[in-house]
């Protein structure tokens, strides 16, 4: 069955590739290589990506945030979010309370190192069970 853009009823190219940013919107932001379908109407354009692609998109920018040494409160959410870590979760992982957590991922207590490690060792854990993750760029 071929497969049509929603956009414009036009047909779908599979197999293509595009670029998509992952990370904070006000950085740090990673710019990833994902699998697309792409509309082949040249008017329009649309592209269609997996959730999947998405995920190992945000997993791989997410590594590299927690990698280059740019975890804060604010990157620690995101990865939190990466990892589909509710709040509660991370806080007994810590042992802290959830209410230190939330403060912490709104940067009004600082993050220690100590706060780094297990969640890029979560991080390694997901990548490896995703298997060969697409190269993260930075993009700011
Ligand atoms: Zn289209």
């Amino acid at each position: 069955m071929v497969k049509r853009c929603i956009e414009c009823g036009g047909r779908i190219l599979n197999e293509a590739e595009d670029t998509i940013d992952a990370g904070l919107k006000d950085g740090p932001a990673y710019r990833v290589t994902v699998k697309a379908e792409i509309c082949a109407t040249p008017q329009c354009g649309a592209k269609y990506y997996s959730l999947q692609e998405i995920e190992r998109a945000e997993l791989a920018a997410a590594l590299k945030m927690a990698e280059n040494g740019e975890l804060t409160g604010r990157t620690l959410g995101c990865c939190r979010t990466v990892l589909g870590l509710p709040l509660e979760r991370l806080a007994r992982l810590y042992r802290i309370s959830p209410r230190l957590l939330e403060r912490i991922e709104s940067q009004e207590v600082p993050l220690t190192r100590s706060f780094a490690d297990p969640i890029i060792a979560r991080l390694g854990q997901e990548a490896d069970a995703a298997g060969p993750l697409p190269e993260a760029f930075v993009v700011h």
